[in-house]
């Protein structure tokens, strides 16, 4: 399997009144041909930073891509003249964003916006534009008479599944789902994120899926990354990382979440907050919250230490020992 989507060193800032925003702090991400890799992070951890970086839709002032390199197929998406990076953004890189309300304009019929994405992007005929567009509701699920339909006539998980729709309609190799069941009902998150996965089989995209939810990534995910403070603490494949996490963050991320077979009177959050992203800690990110820092954590930014295979962890304290005491929590 070959990676599709490589991101090296990636930094972003965001210039504000309150000072300089360390958005992204050298970010490495790899993504493979046909997996899904589960992004997972607390809000502000810089995760939507990063797919609007990758799509290129970093707003350029306050924002600025100040290092790093985003490679598509060998090629630098962040030197890419905007007319090329215009064929391939909706074409080869799509995105889902979070709120489907936000997403679809509501004086046009959904057939027309699928339609229209499919025109910007390929040479087809008004009429094949609409039979594609029946095609994409029926593989999202939706009945092909509703073309003519606004989006205020659908429910949240149907105008979701539009979207769905709109995204995939060119086929894209990579695709981008932004927090996609933040705006549903918990009882249709469900199915939205089934039929994410369904798709991404169908029709063998790279998903880069973005969450705050670890549960989601054990069921839809192959490959996880664990984002904080505009950086990736921890990266491997979601059995090793959520059977075995090396850093204590994913540990206190894991803790976090109440045990269905335990009976327990309150919730374990890990304490304390993310740090001022204008005032980062010199040494690792996550050291005021850490119950193991050690006095070189403070002066010191951990690199990438591989544990096994592709698992990678950025602590200097990284490996079993975490893992002992995780598992006696
Ligand atoms: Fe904790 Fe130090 Fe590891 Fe950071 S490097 S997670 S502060 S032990």
């Amino acid at each position: 399997m070959g990676t599709i989507l490589d991101i090296k060193r990636l930094a972003v800032e965001f210039h504000t009144n309150d000072g300089v925003v360390k958005a992204l702090n050298g970010v490495d991400l790899k993504l493979e041909e046909g997996t899904t890799l589960g992004l997972v992070g607390e809000t502000g951890a810089g995760k939507t930073t990063l797919s609007k970086a990758v799509m290129r839709l970093t707003q350029c002032p306050p924002g600025k891509i100040v290092s790093g390199e985003i490679l598509y197929e060998g090629r630098d998406l962040l030197k890419l003249p905007k007319e090329d990076m215009q064929k391939i953004c909706g074409k080869q890189i799509s995105m889902i964003f979070q709120d489907p309300m936000t997403a679809l304009n509501p004086v046009m019929t959904v057939g027309e916006q699928i339609a229209e994405a499919v025109r910007v992007h390929e040479r087809l005929s008004r009429t094949d534009a609409v039979r594609r567009a029946c095609e994409m509701m029926e593989l999202v699920g939706l009945p092909a008479e509703r073309l003519d339909d606004y989006p205020h006539q659908f429910s949240g998980g149907m105008k979701q599944r539009v979207v769905i729709a709109i995204a995939l309609s060119c086929s894209p190799r990579i695709l981008i789902a932004d927090e996609p069941t933040t705006a549903l009902d918990v009882t249709i998150q469900a199915q939205v994120l089934d039929l994410i996965a369904q798709l991404q089989k169908k029709m063998n995209t790279a998903n880069l899926l973005i969450t705050h939810d670890l549960g989601v990534v054990a069921q839809t995910c192959q490959k996880v990354a664990i984002m904080y403070a505009g950086g990736i603490l921890e990266y491997g494949t979601v059995r090793d990382v959520l059977k075995h996490p090396g850093h204590p963050y994913t540990i206190g991320l894991i803790n976090s979440i109440p045990k269905i077979h335990v009976r327990e009177n309150r919730l374990h959050p890990i304490s304390g907050l993310m740090p001022d992203p204008t005032d980062l800690p010199k040494g690792c990110p996550f050291c005021p919250r850490c119950q193991y820092a050690v006095e070189r954590c403070q002066r010191e930014r951990p690199q990438a230490q591989v544990l096994e295979g592709e698992h990678t962890v950025r602590c200097f304290l990284a490996g079993s020992r975490f893992e002992e005491e995780a598992a006696h929590e």
